[in-house]
């Protein structure tokens, strides 16, 4: 499902057959019921047809599979020409890094006023932003209040590439998620928002 050369996850498109969609495509997160190791997620998804559809991810692929770990990521090398497995290769680079201190994502918390470092699963909804940004409502995984910050895809697509300054909405969200979910759309396009840096280093 995930690839780790591309970013991309692929899924059905009822028009296409298939379709590959990078994470800053997703537009909504929602951690299905029950106790399935691993978890599952329910993802809404703007599709290269134009539509948006429904597909499943598991927490491994969302989580872990951008950094190599889980299952092997298989790769053609083409010094070789052999297929070759990129999995712990990926997953030794991306150990060295988080031990260095440096976090594979990152995001501004509103209600505390500082960086937290956060996975994909904490991620609830996305929204394209004026230029090529994205507007994303992060669950904090510390103090769990929904922050919304402003960034660029690379920020969200690709590991350990954290923004060094993002746009934060100046809003405590409600608790409840379906009341922040009407929330987010509003405050996204009031453009309301704060440039915060993200000392990480
Ligand atoms: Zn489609
Ligand atoms: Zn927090």
């Amino acid at each position: 499902m995930y690839d780790g050369l591309t970013t991309k996850y692929t899924f059905a498109c009822p028009e296409r057959g298939e379709t590959r969609v990078t994470l800053s495509n997703f537009r909504q997160l929602e951690r299905l019921p029950g106790a399935a190791h691993p978890a599952v997620f329910r993802v809404h998804f703007a599709c290269t047809c134009g539509s948006e559809h429904v597909g499943l991810v598991s927490h491994d692929e969302l989580d872990w599979a951008p950094l190599g770990l889980g299952s092997g990521v298989a790769f053609l090398n083409l010094m070789t020409a052999r297929v070759e497995e990129l999995g712990s290769e990926l997953a030794e680079l991306a150990a060295t890094r988080i031990r260095a201190g440096e976090w594979p994502w990152s995001f501004f918390c509103y209600p505390e006023n500082q960086p937290r470092p956060v996975f994909p699963s904490s991620f609830f909804l996305l929204a394209p932003s004026s230029g090529a940004a994205v507007g994303v409502a992060v669950r904090c995984p510390a103090c769990a209040h929904a922050s919304i910050n402003i960034v660029s895809e690379s920020h969200v697509d690709l590991p350990f590439h954290n923004d060094r300054e993002i746009g934060v909405v100046e809003h405590v969200f409600a608790a409840d998620a379906e009341r922040a979910v009407e929330e987010f759309a509003a405050e996204l396009h009031s453009a309301k928002f704060d440039a915060r840096r993200l000392a990480l280093e």
